[in-house]
């Protein structure tokens, strides 16, 4: 016979009802729950004793159902222990568990389907009454009394009400067994991250600190006392204002302001703190802000880093990249410059000559082009030798460097000749200073003999061709006229037109 259901069985017989059976069975009950066992298999067992007395069956169990597996969790007679697992096909809970709701069985052995059942075949037991044990609102598992004797006497509606109660009170708690495990596991996590961080934060290579929206230092770790050079109780004692160069406080603070204000996210920058020992050392600065959850400022997260070395590396790198430029500056002075006389040398000429030609080119302008040589000057090296004749030729370069305005350019276009261009000159002007240059070569007084200059001179038109062969036809011009004027006798200014 099988009955199931919070229904009392139909073979309760009304005789057996005990007038006191629900008071004592809460009784039983309330003296299990505020009972402060050691843990939950004490517990258990304590239910299991419980029901197996009011209950009068000689075996009890509670059972976690996980997939199709039943699972022991307490055991009370039976030869059954905790950890058994069995099939939750071979066991009568798997009716419990299909039902989702209690079962009664009187006598087994009658019932035309369980009496083929493997844990009748099995265990022979002919009684059995269960519940399901619900945690959280979810079917968790059973706690079933059994026992190999039919139960005549059927079960008394109390029975079942009790052992529903007892259900609750189980899955209460392991609901509460839940939690606690939960809140265990997640002060565990906490607690463990906190260790983390405080390592990862005390042993940072890098400084660290926490600092209050004041500017107050709250907790430091070891590498930001060493960088600082305070140990900890000092650095707490002061706020980093007055460790920091009076140079770069306000632009930190503006930032910080910023970052209270919500502008930015976070700020880096170089600064300059003092030490302890009053030496100032260079540090890179991260500030990020912590807010409360109502989005006030709560606390400054600091990192810094000692920048000194790099700092001072990077100095010696900038001053000698400026030696490196200067020296450079004076190399291509050097390269541009003729060693005799400190006129720019024909290189510096063909450069400045291509770009006036280009500038007047463009600016449609005039140029004169001059070339000046020294009258007989192997003679004169000749007789006054060769030193005498360099003490000349720089005597020369002074007087035409003397007459010509700025803008105008004389270079040293090898041995005893010179070349000099005039922009933004016409022919006419270019005459007359080609005159006043011849005129001043002539005045020069402190010679062994007197020294004559010969010039040629040429126009560039305006439009003129400026590419290579313009300026050697302008050259050629040149020379050609001062042909022409050692020809006709030396001393003397000739004029040759290009040929275009
Ligand atoms: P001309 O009037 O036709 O120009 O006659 P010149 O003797 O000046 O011309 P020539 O080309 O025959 O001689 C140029 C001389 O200039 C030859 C050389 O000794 C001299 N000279 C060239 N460069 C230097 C120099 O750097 N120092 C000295 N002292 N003499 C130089
Ligand atoms: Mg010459
Ligand atoms: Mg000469």
């Amino acid at each position: 016979m099988r009955e199931t259901g919070h229904k009392p069985p139909s073979s309760i017989d009304p005789r057996h009802r005990m007038p006191d059976g629900h008071a004592s069975h809460l009784r039983a009950l309330h003296r299990i729950i505020i009972a402060d066992h050691d843990d939950a298999p004490a517990r258990f067992q304590d239910y299991l004793a419980a029901g197996r007395q009011i209950l009068g069956m000689s075996v009890g169990l509670i059972s976690h159902i996980v997939d199709d597996r039943f699972q022991v969790l307490a055991a009370a007679g039976g030869g059954l222990s905790s950890g058994d697992v069995f099939p939750l096909a071979g066991t009568y809970c798997a009716e419990v568990i299909s039902r989702r709701a209690s079962v009664a069985l009187l006598h087994v052995g009658t019932d035309p389907v369980l009496c083929v059942h493997p844990a009748y075949s099995q265990f022979g037991f002919e009684s059995y009454i269960a519940a399901p044990i619900w945690v959280s609102g979810r079917l968790f598992g059973t706690i079933a009394f059994m026992d190999r004797a039919i139960r005549h006497a059927g079960f008394h509606d109390d029975d079942i009400e009790f052992l529903e109660m007892m259900a609750t009170a189980i899955g209460g708690a392991i609901a509460r067994q839940h939690a606690d495990d939960a809140r265990r596991d997640a002060e565990a996590a906490l607690a463990e991250a906190a260790r983390l961080f405080s390592t990862a934060f005390e042993q940072a290579p890098i400084g660290m600190a926490l600092v209050d929206i004041d500017g107050h230092w709250l907790q430091v770790n070891n590498a930001m006392c060493q960088i600082l050079g305070y140990d900890e109780p000092e650095l707490l004692a002061i706020d980093f204002q007055s460790i920091t160069d009076p140079a770069h406080l306000e632009s930190d603070l503006h930032l910080l302001r910023q970052l209270l204000a919500g502008e930015i996210p976070d700020y880096r920058i170089e600064k300059r703190y003092i030490r302890k020992d009053g030496r100032p050392i260079w540090a890179g600065l991260s500030v990020s802000l912590v807010r409360n959850d109502d989005g006030s400022p709560r606390y400054f997260v600091s990192q810094v880093q000692d920048i000194d070395e790099y700092k001072a590396a990077l100095d010696t790198l900038e001053h000698q990249k400026r030696q490196i430029e200067a020296a450079n500056q004076r190399l291509e002075r050097l390269a541009a410059t003729d060693p005799l006389t400190g006129l720019a040398n024909r290189r510096a000429f063909m450069a400045r000559f291509e770009q006036e030609l280009t500038h007047h080119h463009v600016c449609r302008d005039s140029l004169c082009l001059l070339l000046a040589d020294i009258d007989h000057f192997k003679a004169f090296n000749d007789r006054f030798g060769h030193p005498a004749g360099d003490v000349a030729l720089c005597a020369v370069a002074a007087a035409l460097a003397a007459q010509l305005r700025s803008g105008d350019m004389v270079a040293r276009h090898g041995g005893e000749e010179f070349v000099v261009i005039l922009p933004h000159t016409d022919l006419a002007a270019g005459r007359v200073l080609a005159k006043r240059l011849r005129q001043a070569v002539a005045r020069i007084g402190d010679q062994p003999r007197a020294i004559t200059l010969s010039i040629g001179i040429t126009l560039c038109r305006p439009g003129a061709a400026t590419d290579d062969l313009g300026r050697a036809a302008l050259i050629a011009a040149a020379d050609q006229a001062l042909y022409q004027a050692k020809a006709r006798g030396r001393n003397q200014v000739a004029v040759a037109v290009a040929a275009e």
